[in-house]
């Protein structure tokens, strides 16, 4: 795909629409950060947010969390899914912070235990401030009806996104990308009639077309 006036011009009304910083999960403390992403897998961010809140309130930091055992660590956030890989993530990575400390690129990243592609693109850009692209539930769903990328598959739809658009982009259309789908282009009943997007929106436009 090519970054055409027609993409530039559905950019330029998404960052007008969000112009403020967005943020999902506080990002201050780059290791609490990481692991709060890790337990949002296959979760909500709130759930993930509570889940490492009563992790952290226990043991503090990675030194704290390097000398719990798995089993405690599950079942301290086991309500978030997923709770004994999990578990086996955060563990490995507050070793991995209290000898080497977290990499800081994304192929280091992605060698972690339970940092995939996404994970190791959201710490690229919440914490490191480098150009990342997120592609999420939200993202792939909302930058598929928009019209921004062709696929609806999320290897392709990364791939895409990285081959179209500027990498001085690329943090912050995911961010704004995900943002309206929470906001307006809800997974199962997106509120195409009152969405800003809707004339710049190819699914917007279908709907329209056989209201
Ligand atoms: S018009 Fe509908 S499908 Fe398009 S972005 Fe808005 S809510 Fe989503």
């Amino acid at each position: 795909m090519k970054y055409t006036s027609t993409l530039k011009a559905k950019i330029y009304k998404l960052f007008s629409l969000y112009p403020d910083p967005i943020e999902f999960i506080p990002a201050d403390d780059p290791f609490r950060f990481l692991v709060t992403v890790v337990l949002s897998a296959s979760s909500t961010d709130e759930r993930a947010i509570k889940a490492s809140t009563i992790l952290f309130d226990r043991a503090h930091d990675a030194r704290g969390i390097a000398e719990l055992d798995e089993s405690e660590i599950e079942s301290m956030i086991a309500f978030v899914g997923l709770g004994r890989s999990k578990a086996h993530s955060i563990k490995a990575l507050a070793e991995k912070e209290c000898t080497d400390g977290i990499p800081k690129t994304l192929e280091e990243l992605v060698k972690l235990p339970g940092i995939g592609e996404k994970t190791a693109n959201c710490y690229l850009v919440s914490v490191l401030g480098q150009p990342g692209v997120i592609v999420d539930t939200h993202f792939a769903r909302v930058s598929h009806r928009l019209g921004l990328v062709k696929s609806e598959d999320r290897n392709a739809i990364y791939k895409e996104v990285k081959d179209t658009y500027p990498d001085n982009i690329w943090s912050r259309l995911s961010m704004t990308v995900n943002k309206h789908g929470r906001v307006f282009c809800l997974a199962r009943k997106p509120k195409c009639g009152i969405c800003p997007m809707k004339e710049l929106c190819d699914y917007g436009r279908k709907v329209s077309s056989v209201e």
